[in-house]
């Protein structure tokens, strides 16, 4: 049976930036996009998609309302606790 490699989290339909131009959430690197983080602070699955990007060591963008840097900063302190 043929499964999709990348088949959609259950959370992801409640997703709001699936609604807005995607090149919102990916700034030019070392950029922080606030309207970005903005929204992503009012959607309902934001610590789903943080922890999954933070899961798969996401590289590039916004997720959860953060960049990769404070992603990353986030991940240590997780490590730490
Ligand atoms: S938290 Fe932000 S990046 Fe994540 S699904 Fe919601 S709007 Fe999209």
């Amino acid at each position: 049976m043929f499964m999709p490699i990348n088949e959609p989290a259950d959370w992801e339909a409640d997703a709001i930036c699936g609604e807005v131009d995607p090149e919102l959430w990916f700034p030019d690197r070392g950029e922080h996009s606030k309207a970005a983080a903005r929204l992503c602070g009012q959607c309902p699955v934001q610590g789903e998609c943080l922890d999954a990007a933070l899961e798969r060591d996401e590289r590039f963008g916004i997720w959860g309302g953060l960049n990769t840097r404070q992603r990353d900063r986030l991940a240590r302190r997780r490590r730490s606790a």
